[in-house]
Order: structure tokens, then C-alpha cells, then sequence
């Protein structure tokens, strides 16, 4: 890990590079986050999973400040922010950046590659020869030329802009990347080369990440760590390789019921889970746990208790089902 990149110490452990208490954001009627609590480790990988409509994209936003939140605190470096303001803000700027899903409508179509990686140390203050320099380094960091320097993001195809956002979000040698769905608007033919980037890249420069998705593959390729979000809160949090053999919470379990299993007669024993329906809008969640309209193993006290994020078995979990050893339905297995 560069010199840059050493994080505080607490308590002789590293101290979360982010960590998010209690956050809450809600636009109006509509609560898109409800009280979500995680940390990402100094260069670790974090996944957040969960369906289009889980408030996942807006977590992220909440941690670079794009979004104040509603309530909660975002800590970075140990430095809560999220009361700070934007002028007070500044001085974190570099600690966190974000890769958006659309690399088109996130670059500047009037400024050119070199300027638009450049911007972020201009902010800070570098000089246009420190800046020409670290922009073309950064530049084949990310498999780019430095002459792309000099044309403009319209001239390049959707995997080329995409490496131009990451060399943009990593100029400043940030501690926290936010990676919000960074390959989902991608040809299927250059998400697997953009991923691989984002990997060695990760493993080379020592940032940690927070990695947005609903691609599953991604996140058994890229994450330490694995959080799944439904309407606004966690459903479950555990290291990666644990929610992808012995996921406790009904909704991860039929999330990764489509994926295949190598061991023929554990793939016999299980059944793909569909669940039935849209997820419900978070303009009026469901009473109790948010997943029982759609849960297939829900009972009476699912509609009125909402279930704790708790630890069983070694995973945090929130089911009423599931014991503290972490045993409990599997919606995936074949009666
Ligand atoms: Fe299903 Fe009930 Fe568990 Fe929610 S608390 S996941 S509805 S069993």
C-alpha cells in the first residue's frame, strides 16, 4: 500500500476507510434508504447487491455527499462528513471517488480526455506539468494511450470512456472508490476487460471499494466482503465465500438460486426461486419484514415485527427464521 494510502490505526486495527451509521435518506414520501449500517476495510472490497429499486445506488451517493443524508452519520478516515459543509467538505474530496454506470452522460463532452482525468488534481491545486504527467501515467494505468489525452470522450467507444471515468475517480489516489454499476451499461464483450481492470487495479493501487451491482459473477470475481439490500435496508452482510455456500437470509438465497452449482447432487437438491413480482415500491414498504409479500417461507409475526440485522452463524442476518447458529430455511431446497 502506498505511503498515501495508510489509513488511522484504532485500537492496533486499521480504521475503517468508510463506515456508515444508522443512514437514512428519504426523497419525500419515498424511503429509498432506511437505516443501513456498514463499513468497508482499508482495501477490501465491499459488495452491495440487491434489485434495481433496493436504494443500493443511493447509498453510494450518500458516501461521496452527492446526497445529504436524511439521518445517519458517513464516516471516512474516521472523520464523520456528513454534517460537514461543502467548503468544509473539500478537504476529503480526494479521500473518495465514484465511477457512475453511464460513462457517457458522466463525462464532459466539451473538455477533453487529458483535462476531464486532470480535474480532479487542478482542484487540489497541482500544476499543469504535474498534472500532464500524472494524467498520462494514470492514463496507460488504466490500458489507454497518453495521446487519448488530447481527444474527446465522444471519439472513444463505451469500454475506452469507461477506463477514462476510473482514470478520472483514481488521479488522486483516493482511499474509497464507489463503483455504482461501473460495467452494466457496457457491451456484454468488454464488461469482462473492465472488470479484470478494476481488479488489478484494486490489488495494485491498495484503495478500498465499494462495488455496486446486481451481477452476482462480478461479485464472486471481485468482493472480500458481501452486504445484499432490499427495499432500503440489509437483508445480510458476510465474508463473500460464506454467502455464496451457506447463504442464512431467503432473499440472497433466491438471488443465487439461478447460478449453477458444481456439485451435481447438491445442484440436484435445489430448485431456482422466482420471485414472484416487482420489488415493492419504497413509497410504502410492507409492514414488518420488507421481504414478505415475496418471501416463500414467511410466517404470521413476518407482517408485524421487523427483523433485526443480527449475527448468526458468522453472517449478519436479518430474519426472524433464522437461529443464532445460522441454521434456518433454504428456499432453494427441494422438498
Ligand atoms: Fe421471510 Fe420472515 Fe425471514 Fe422476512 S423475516 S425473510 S418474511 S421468513
Amino acid at each position: 500500500m502506498s505511503a498515501a494510502l495508510q489509513e488511522p490505526v484504532v485500537d492496533g486495527a486499521p480504521a475503517p476507510v468508510c463506515e456508515v451509521v444508522d443512514l437514512v435518506k428519504h426523497f419525500g414520501p419515498v424511503r429509498a434508504v432506511d437505516g443501513i449500517s456498514l463499513h468497508v476495510d482499508p482495501g477490501t472490497v465491499v459488495a452491495l447487491v440487491g434489485e434495481s429499486g433496493s436504494g443500493k445506488s443511493t447509498v453510494g451517493r450518500l458516501i461521496v455527499r452527492l446526497l445529504e443524508p436524511t439521518s445517519g452519520t458517513v464516516r471516512l478516515n474516521g472523520v464523520d462528513v456528513s454534517s460537514l459543509t461543502r467548503r468544509a467538505m473539500r478537504p476529503h474530496r480526494r479521500t473518495v471517488s465514484i465511477v457512475f454506470q453511464d460513462p457517457a452522460s458522466s463525462l464532459d463532452p466539451r473538455m477533453t480526455v487529458g483535462a476531464i482525468v486532470g480535474e480532479p488534481l487542478r482542484l487540489h491545486g497541482a500544476s499543469s506539468s504535474q498534472r500532464a504527467e500524472r494524467v498520462g501515467e494514470m492514463l496507460e494505468k488504466v490500458g489507454l494511450r497518453r495521446g487519448v489525452a488530447g481527444r474527446y470522450a465522444h471519439e472513444l467507444s463505451g469500454g475506452q470512456r469507461q477506463r477514462v471515468s476510473i482514470a478520472r475517480a483514481l488521479v488522486s489516489r483516493p482511499s474509497l472508490l464507489v463503483a455504482d454499476e461501473p460495467t452494466s451499461a457496457l457491451d456484454v464483450s468488454v464488461q469482462a476487460s473492465v472488470l479484470n481492470l478494476l481488479a488489478d487495479l484494486q490489488r495494485d493501487l491498495g484503495f478500498a471499494c465499494l462495488f455496486i451491482t446486481h451481477d452476482l459473477a462480478a461479485v464472486e470475481y471481485l468482493a472480500d466482503e458481501v452486504a445484499v439490500m432490499y427495499l432500503g435496508k440489509l437483508a445480510e452482510r458476510a465474508p463473500r465465500e460464506r454467502i455464496f455456500t451457506a447463504p442464512r437470509h431467503p432473499y440472497t438465497q433466491a438471488l443465487l438460486s439461478a447460478a449453477p452449482v458444481p456439485d451435481p447432487p447438491t445442484q440436484r437438491s435445489r430448485r431456482r426461486v422466482v420471485l414472484s413480482g416487482d420489488i415493492p415500491s419504497s413509497l410504502s414498504p410492507p409492514s414488518g419484514c420488507r421481504f414478505h409479500t415475496r418471501c416463500p417461507v414467511a410466517v404470521d409475526r413476518c407482517t408485524t415485527e421487523v427483523p433485526d440485522l443480527r449475527e448468526a452463524g458468522g453472517s449478519l442476518v436479518a430474519c426472524h427464521l433464522v437461529a443464532d447458529d445460522g441454521t434456518g430455511p433454504d428456499v432453494r431446497r427441494v422438498e
